[in-house]
């Protein structure tokens, strides 16, 4: 019987309990002292040294899509393969998230509600999806599904990632070269991306004078994909119309941070898509049945790439 190590920060029991149901032909343990010999573990942002002392460690699988924080830290063993999350829930939620925000600007719905607060009657110029671009930065588990979801509303999508893909309805772009071309005359500019030291600082003011007057950027990859300073300039000029923030470079967002009292920045704390335990346990669980029948694992981090 194999052991696996849940050494989360919390809803430790919640995941003891789904771990123990979907996989009843394991162990499961959060107790550090028990968890020494276990041979998989389910980690956030481990403590230090805490991955260290399994000694028998084959597999880590974390519970966040993003894997910065972990690789950064450096506290996962050399030669021991990391999972992210990949599963259901992540990419339902992140779709909601998207398509709420994506709409709401798209049909004004901010404008009318500080248009009704001075009791103002004004309609404004209502586009189709079809009449309005849209770029989505990120084209995998997530930025494809939204991508894919916005084309089937209409929108004209086009979507970034490394190498091409072919999604129903929308136009890839592929390549660093490419980058410009993706996101010129964007009215609405969807970061999806993953964080790695290719993409860090990626929205910067150069790129984003690329994107249409009056555009929307809506950031629920990471805060450090974004320079702060350059959304707010662009924000002030009025090149950008709207910043919706999901994630931030410090997180909580700073009390001083400008970003809390800008009237074009709307902010979510870190919510788009949160990992639901359910659909996360029942991702964990098909992957490393099938890792122990002799399959390949699945959603393997490349270090070589950071994601
Ligand atoms: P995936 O690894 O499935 O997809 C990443 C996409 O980004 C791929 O299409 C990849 O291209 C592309 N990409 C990566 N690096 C580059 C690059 N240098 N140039 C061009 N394209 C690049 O990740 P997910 O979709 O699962 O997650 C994406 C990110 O979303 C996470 O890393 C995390 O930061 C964020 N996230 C945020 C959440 C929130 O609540 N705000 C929740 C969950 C995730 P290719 O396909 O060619 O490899």
């Amino acid at each position: 019987m194999k052991k696996i190590a849940v050494l989360l920060r919390s809803n430790t029991e919640e995941w003891l309990r789904l771990l123990r149901a979907a996989l009843p032909q394991h162990i499961v343990v959060a107790d550090a002292a028990e968890a020494a010999d276990a041979a998989y573990a389910v980690v956030g942002k481990p403590a230090p040294g805490v991955l260290a002392a399994l000694r028998e460690l084959q597999v880590v699988f974390s519970v966040n899509a993003g894997v910065e924080a972990l690789l950064e830290s450096g506290e996962v063993p050399g030669g021991i393969p990391i999972v992210r999350m990949a599963d259901a829930g992540l990419a339902e939620g992140m779709l909601e998230w998207v398509l709420a925000t994506t709409l709401a600007w798209h049909r004004n719905l901010f404008a009318y509600r500080e248009q009704q607060l001075q009791g103002i009657w004004a309609p404004l110029p209502e586009a189709l999806a079809r009449d309005r671009r849209v770029t989505v930065l990120g084209a995998g588990h997530l930025g494809g599904r939204v991508a894919a979801a916005l084309a089937q509303i209409g929108f004209n999508t086009r979507a970034w990632s490394r190498t091409p893909k072919q999604i129903p309805g929308v136009v890839s772009w592929a390549g660093d070269a490419a980058l410009p071309g993706a996101i010129q005359d964007a009215e609405i500019l969807i970061n999806l991306l993953p964080l790695t030291p290719a993409t860090e600082n990626l929205l910067d003011a150069p790129l984003l004078a690329g994107v249409a007057p009056n555009a929307v950027l809506i950031n629920a990859g990471r805060g450090r994909h974004v320079v702060d300073q350059a959304v707010l300039d662009l924000l002030d000029s009025g090149r950008l119309r709207a910043a919706v923030l999901d994630v931030f470079r410090e997180e909580p967002l700073p009390q001083t941070h400008p970003f809390w009292r800008h009237p074009g920045v709307y902010i979510t704390p870190h919510v788009a898509a949160p990992t639901h335990a359910s659909t996360a346990v029942a991702a964990i669980a098909e992957n490393l049945l099938k890792f122990e029948s002799g399959a390949a694992l699945r959603h393997v981090v490349d270090l070589s790439r950071g994601y």
